[in-house]
């Protein structure tokens, strides 16, 4: 079931000239985990705030469960936002500023106080209730921001970069958090990030945002098989584009024939391979190559190979080639089930 349905979402601040989002279309099911992903200024945040009712659309509809939510008012939309940094009431104990919601909505005191009591066993800060922010950690901060919206019982959870102000091990802690009560209860959910490893790891699908216009929408697997667009492949690391030909299953390059996957029928003058699906060492489709270089990565070496004159980028296990070096010949493997053909560009 649908969830969310953007149509046409269409958003101009007044001081640019091309609007910020552009006739956006997005659907989100019931119950998923969806990553709304971009780089920085290609209109995440200004989506959520647009979806939230912060901001008005000067076109296209924001539906949630079927009906238009585009002219009610944000307290009436039934989502909750959460932003960047958690904005929490500094006056108030944190228990107050997670059942502040419900008092707002004329909850009774005791069901406020038992359901702010769970809310914050859940996001683990059971025995911090009676402090004020300022006495909680970031990463704590975080959880009873999130926990103050999740209390609120919301169609939709907006997080905004909810992991981007916390430092490596917390944010990590923060992410499995977000991803195990999101299952728990259930709520779609929608999370702004920038970074695509968080997306990967988070997300049921994956939104990429770039200059405000909608570039794909898939699961992350099928993000990183099957790019819709070169820049969508850039986006995700990708660094191998060969010129060339496709027709009846096969294109043509200056590597010669390479036969395509099967089912790979439609057109295409880019072919784009992996880095990590490149295959070093001997093999029955090998062809010959000459390292021009070794980067030690750390968890990968990059491996930047020359094939007759084209010119690839590997990424391999750095134990495999750790005896490589410039000026040294390997046998090179495109995998036939690796290579995806590109239609512009
Ligand atoms: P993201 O969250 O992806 O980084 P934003 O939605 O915050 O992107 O911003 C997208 C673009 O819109 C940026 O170029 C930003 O400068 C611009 N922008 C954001 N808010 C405003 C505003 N209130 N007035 C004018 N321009 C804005
Ligand atoms: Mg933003």
């Amino acid at each position: 079931m649908t969830a969310l349905d953007l149509a046409g979402l269409t958003k101009r601040y007044p001081v640019n000239t091309a609007p910020t989002v552009q006739a956006l279309d997005l659907t989100v099911e019931s119950g998923s985990l969806t990553a709304l992903l971009g780089p920085s200024g290609s209109g995440k945040t200004t989506v959520m705030k647009l979806i939230a009712g912060l901001l008005t659309p000067d076109e296209g509809d924001i539906r949630l469960g079927g009906q238009s939510i585009r002219d009610l008012p944000p307290e009436r939309r039934r989502v909750v936002m959460v932003f960047q940094s958690p904005l929490l009431f500094p006056h108030m104990t944190v228990a107050e500023n997670v059942g502040f919601g419900l008092r707002m909505r004329g909850v009774a005191p005791s069901q406020t106080a038992a359901r702010t009591a769970a809310m914050l066993e859940k996001v683990r800060l059971t025995g911090l209730g009676t402090r004020r922010p300022v006495e909680l950690s970031g990463g704590q901060q975080q959880r009873a921001a999130l926990a103050r919206a999740l209390v609120l019982e919301p169609d939709l959870l907006l997080l905004d970069e909810p992991l981007s102000n916390l430092d490596a091990s917390l944010r990590d802690e923060m992410r499995d958090l977000i991803l195990s009560l999101q299952r728990e209860t259930g709520v779609t959910t929608l999370v702004v990030t920038h970074d695509q490893s968080e997306a990967v790891i988070l997300a049921d699908r994956i939104a990429l945002l770039l200059d405000g216009r909608l570039a794909q929408h898939a699961t992350p697997d099928e993000i990183y098989r099957r790019p819709a667009s070169r820049a969508v492949a850039e986006f995700f690391g990708g660094v191998n584009f060969l010129p060339g030909q496709a027709a009846g299953g096969v294109f043509q390059s200056d590597l010669g024939p390479l036969p395509l996957p099967p089912g790979h029928i439609k057109g295409g003058s880019v072919l784009t391979i992996r880095p990590e699906a490149i295959v070093l060492g001997p093999g029955p489709d090998a062809r010959d190559a000459t390292v021009l270089a070794c980067t030690f990565l750390g968890t990968q070496t990059r491996v930047e190979l020359d094939l007759g004159g084209t010119r690839l980028q590997a990424l391999t296990n750095p134990w495999a080639a750790s005896e490589l070096a410039p000026g040294d010949r390997v046998d090179v493997t495109l995998p036939q089930d690796a290579l995806w053909l590109l239609s512009g560009s």
